[in-house]
This record gives C-alpha cells, structure tokens and sequence, in this order.
C-alpha cells in the first residue's frame, strides 16, 4: 500500500478513551479522522468533525461510513467480527479480520499461542456443565473461568476452588461459553507493545510491568525491574505473533512472569489485544513516537516512528471519583495528564490517566 497522503481520512470503529486518542495522534500528522461509534456520548466525538452514531450490524450506516475513508480501523476488540468482514469488501481495515477473530475469543487465542510456541496454562473449553469433570480432572483446581467472549477488566471471570463451585460460577457467567484456565502462580503481570507495518517492519516499547487493582490495571513500570532478557522473550513472541497474523497496526501481549523451582523466569501467554493499549500510555510522555501515532502510522502506511524510552516512567490511571483531584494531578511536576472527558463517572471507571518521570 502507498502511504496514504496527509487530509486522508482514517475511519476509526469505537469512540471511548483509545479513539479519543487515535483521532488525536492521527489530526497531528494531518489526517481527517471519521469516528462510528454506538453510543451517542462517545469521547471520542468531541475531537473529530465526522461521526457517525449507529449500530455495529447498521449496514447502511457502515457502508456510507466506509465510503469517506481511506482505511479503516479500531479501538477494540469487541467489535462484531461481521462488520470487520463486511467493511473489509468496502475499504481497507488494519488490524485484519483475522487477526481480531483470533483475539475476541479466549479459546481461538490461547490455542494460537500454543501452537505458535508461547507457554500457555492449561486450559479446557466449557460449553456444557458435563465438561466439568474432565477440566478438573486434567487441570485442577484452583482454576479461573472466564467467558470465551467479551470479558475485560475482570468482568466475565470466577475463581473455581473446587467442584462444588463449578456450577454456581457458570451460572453467574450465564451458562455462555467459557474456558477452565490453570490458576497460574505469577510473580508479575507484564505487557508487550508493537507494532509492524504495512513493509513488515516491526517496532517494540519496552517491556511493562503492570499492577491491577480489583482487575481494573492501577499502575504501569517502565522498566520492569527483570532487565533484558525477559524484554527480549517477549519482543521475540510479539514479532511472531504479528507476523504469523499478518498484522498491520500496534498489537499488546500480556503475560505472567512465572519464576520456576531452579529460578529461571518464564512468560506465560494471558491474552492480547489488537489495539492500543491501556498499558502503554506512557509513551505518549517518554517515547519518540507515541502508541496512538505509531498505530496510525501502521495502517497508514507510513514508516514506524522510533519507540527508544527517554525516562523510567510511571502510569497511573484515574478511576471513577479519582478525577476530583484533577487539579492536584495537574501541578504534580514531571507528569503528564490526560483526561478523557467523560461525563458519566462511575466506580472503577477510566476517566483519565497521569504519566510521571521517576
Ligand atoms: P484477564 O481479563 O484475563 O486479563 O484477567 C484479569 C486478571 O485476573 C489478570 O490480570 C490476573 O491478575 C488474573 N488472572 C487471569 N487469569 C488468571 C490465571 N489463569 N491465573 C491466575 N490469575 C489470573
């Protein structure tokens, strides 16, 4: 693809925090950016002259939206497969439809991993209460049940102690489709962000260490106190992953950190995402290249930016009631602040984040 001309539009499906952000990131290299998003308060709307407000299964809405861009793209991974699909034969979307069908679904990703060569937990599918039995006999317990789809921030997930929780924990889940994953004991939470281009070209920030609150991520370390070498087992498993899907745009890995008897550190494969990333929006401070314009750069066909780090940082989102203390987040020195002007605060809410110079 030739890198689309500055006053392009990038279509962008999604309009909270992350296409607030990726509309921003891409007005700053000149381009016009084209939001459609269901909800008719969507962040995103306030940075952007073109939106669209409809439903994702809105055909009608999709193809005239896809008829003002020159690419396509999107903010997160809970989009119906059936509208990347179908906007995929109007123009051309980054990250592909591929790529998402295996990152919306816990089952198709882990497997991908696995056969990949990443180290994944055991695991096990649960589509009917028989498959109980054989999950626990294989994996034991404790264990983790999550729904295959549409879980995030901890929502869609129960810890299982023992048989006798299994029933009640799907059926908090709603009897949907869910996968028995190994309790894996971890010493750490790590992301790895990259990106590659249209040319292959792949570009990765620095390892981050990631500590969650209530299963909503508080805080992100960069560096990781681990040094290189798990830096290095994780950039190596990204550049897989983004090859082997063929991938336009910034991809991030999680994973745990898991020390083993004689004391070697391994990563185990959690879950990616194929979009910007919550844990790193410390680039936007401490990176040539942010992730927001580093994805914009990818499906715009344009050269990958530098990801070289200039600072050990610290990222600490604002949750729910924490954007009342707005303005002492403001005069705390060496930071950045963003904010994402939502209008609805609720616990546990992502109302905004500061960056700060260690
Ligand atoms: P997830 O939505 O899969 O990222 O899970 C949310 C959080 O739950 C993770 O960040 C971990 O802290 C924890 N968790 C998820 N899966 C497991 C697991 N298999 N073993 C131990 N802890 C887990």
């Amino acid at each position: 693809m030739d890198a689309l001309k500055p006053l392009s539009t990038i279509g962008i499906l999604g309009g909270g925090q992350l296409g607030r952000m990726l509309a921003l990131a891409a007005s700053n290299l000149g381009f016009r950016v084209h939001i459609y998003a269901p909800e008719a308060d969507s962040p995103a709307y306030d940075v952007t002259r073109f939106f669209t407000c409809a439903a994702y299964d809105d055909q009608t809405a999709l193809a005239e939206f896809a008829a003002t861009c020159d690419v396509i793209t999107f903010e997160f991974e809970n989009i119906p497969l059936s509208t990347i699909e179908f906007l995929e034969t109007l123009a051309p979307v980054h990250p592909n439809s591929a790529a998402l069908r295996v990152a919306q679904d816990r089952l198709n990703e882990k497997n991908f991993a696995q056969q990949h060569g990443l180290n994944v937990g055991a695991f096990a599918a649960i589509s009917h209460p028989s498959d109980f039995a054989p999950a626990l006999q294989a994996i034991g317990a404790p264990a983790v049940l999550k729904t295959v789809r549409m879980g995030y921030d901890g929502k869609g997930q129960q810890i299982i102690r023992s048989a006798d929780d299994a029933p009640a924990a799907w059926a908090h889940l709603g009897n949907v489709a869910c996968i028995y994953e190994q309790f894996i004991n971890f010493e750490a939470e790590v992301s790895i962000i990259a990106a590659r281009g249209h040319n292959g070209s792949v570009a990765i920030y620095d390892l981050v260490e990631n500590i969650h609150e209530h299963h909503i991520l508080a805080r992100s370390i960069v560096p990781t106190h681990y040094g290189a070498e798990l830096h290095a087992q994780a950039a190596g498993y990204a550049t897989r992953v983004l090859e082997q899907l063929n991938y336009v745009g910034v991809l991030a890995i999680e994973f745990f950190v898991v020390r083993t008897a004689d004391d070697t550190l391994n990563l185990y494969f959690n879950e990616m995402a194929p979009r910007v990333h919550n844990s790193a929006h410390w680039t936007q401070l401490a990176t040539h290249t942010c992730q927001f314009e580093q994805h914009i750069r990818a499906v715009a066909g344009w050269p990958l930016g530098a990801t070289t780090r200039f600072a050990p940082v610290e990222l600490r989102n604002i949750l729910g009631d924490d954007i009342e203390n707005f303005a002492t987040d403001a005069a705390a020195p060496n930071a950045k602040l963003v904010l994402y002007g939502k209008s609805d605060v609720k616990a546990g809410r992502k109302m905004g984040h500061v960056v700060m110079v260690k």
